[in-house]
């Protein structure tokens, strides 16, 4: 049977040694994961005591759905399930511990030990004296048992407060810095595998992320826009509410096309995509761009080509894959969920008018050259892709 638990602790540690910032971080993060939380019901009270997180339950809610919200909470790096037991003398104490054993670990056979920390110091009993008399009503009622204290592959933990907190579970958290620790960006999201990854590694530095996504209707479709939204909001359950700029780019895209040397295309779309990215950033407060890019992936990522793409940028442009293999991101990808959206098999505006030969090497002079023959229209085309944009809200 599922024993249903009281509270989860939360570990976090990174943020534990940010020093005076401390409590701005961990401040930080009991708002993300009431945010996450709110997802998962109503009921939920988050609760920072001594140096520690608490997530107390409502008496009924959904154990895995409650999981699955706090391994998606950057700065967690480990929660565990705790039950709560009133204190009502040692004896009673043992009795709650037996009885939590039997539903947590049936028929325990393993090593362990008992490890309890008096937050209350009033406790008349040290904690040795709790571990080793636990320990001892262990073994009788778990005789295949036996104490470790070096190396237990099961350590039963007790916190003496006003109640008694027993846990022994524990589950991985992402690690990383609470969303909104760490200042905006703005993430350039495709509909591919990369993007969606880079956004959330962004956002697991503690960055708040927006996005913009350069559709090219009738070209790319409906479909094509909503897999975009579809990632949005599975990358929006790690890094909270994203707004995601729908910005529409046939008629530049159209222009370039028609204007300048086919070879080239890939690197100057590339060009008008940052440059509007630039200004949505702005709009926005964001401090940086992000990009799927990883080096030499393709044609249009190598160093020349990332310089000629930032040159056009005021800002910095982070691109969190930039060493990775195309197998880790795609590991990552699975691991958070956007993969299986990502490989979705819908047309994408770089695809479209891709050149058979891109250039690998641009010459940013020879690009910048390219582009004058865009000065009749391409500011009023800017103007009118930026003036259209739609806006959807996800997370
Ligand atoms: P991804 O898997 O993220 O689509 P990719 O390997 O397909 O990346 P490119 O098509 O070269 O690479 O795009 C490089 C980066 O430029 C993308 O990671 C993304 O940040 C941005 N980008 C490309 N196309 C678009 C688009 N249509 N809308 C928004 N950003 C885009
Ligand atoms: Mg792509």
């Amino acid at each position: 049977m599922q024993l249903m638990y009281h509270a989860f602790l939360i570990k976090y540690a990174e943020i534990a040694i940010k020093g005076k910032n401390r409590y701005l971080f961990e401040d930080a993060l009991v708002r993300e994961i009431r945010r996450s939380l709110a997802r998962t019901g109503e009921g939920f009270k988050v609760e920072k005591e001594q140096g520690r997180i608490y997530v107390y339950c409502p008496e009924e809610y959904d154990y895995e759905e409650t999981r699955s919200a706090l391994e998606k909470v950057f700065g967690i790096v480990e929660f565990c399930p705790v039950m709560i037991y009133e204190d009502q003398g040692t004896e009673r104490m043992a009795e709650d511990v037996l009885s939590y054993m039997e539903k947590t670990h049936p028929g325990y056979s393993g090593s362990f030990k008992v490890h309890t920390r008096r937050a209350k110091k009033s406790y008349p009993v040290t904690s040795m004296e709790v571990n080793a008399f636990l320990g001892e009503r262990i073994l009788e009622a778990f005789p295949a048992s036996h104490v470790d204290v070096h190396d237990p592959e099961l350590v039963l933990r007790l916190e003496i407060r006003e109640r008694i907190y027993v846990y022994s579970l524990s589950y991985k958290g992402p690690g990383g810095m609470p969303v909104g620790t760490s200042g905006k960006a703005m993430v350039l999201l495709s509909g591919g595998i990369d993007s969606p990854v880079a956004g959330y590694m962004i956002a697991k530095r503690g960055v708040t992320i927006d996005a913009v996504y350069f559709h090219a209707p009738p070209y790319t479709s409906e479909r094509a826009k909503q897999k975009v939204v579809d990632l949005a909001r599975i990358v929006a359950q790690y890094s909270g509410r994203i707004r995601l700029h729908v910005v529409n780019f046939t008629d530049i895209q159209l222009y370039i096309y028609e204007q300048c040397p086919h070879d080239e295309l890939t690197i100057i779309m590339r060009r008008y995509m940052m440059r509007i990215a630039e200004h949505f950033a702005e709009e926005c407060r964001c401090l940086g761009l992000v990009t799927g890019e990883s080096i030499g992936q393709v044609a249009s990522q190598t160093m020349q080509s990332l310089a000629a793409t930032d040159e056009v940028c005021t800002m910095p442009v982070y691109r969190p894959v930039i060493g990775m293999d195309k197998q880790e991101i795609v590991e990552l990808a699975r691991k958070i969920g956007t993969f299986d959206t990502s490989i979705l098999p819908y047309e994408d505006c770089c695809t479209i008018f891709v050149a058979k030969h891109p250039v690998t090497k641009p010459s940013v002079k020879v690009i910048r050259k390219s582009e004058t023959k865009l000065e009749e229209k391409i500011d009023a085309l800017m103007e009118e892709a930026i003036r259209t944009t739609e806006v959807i809200e996800v997370g």
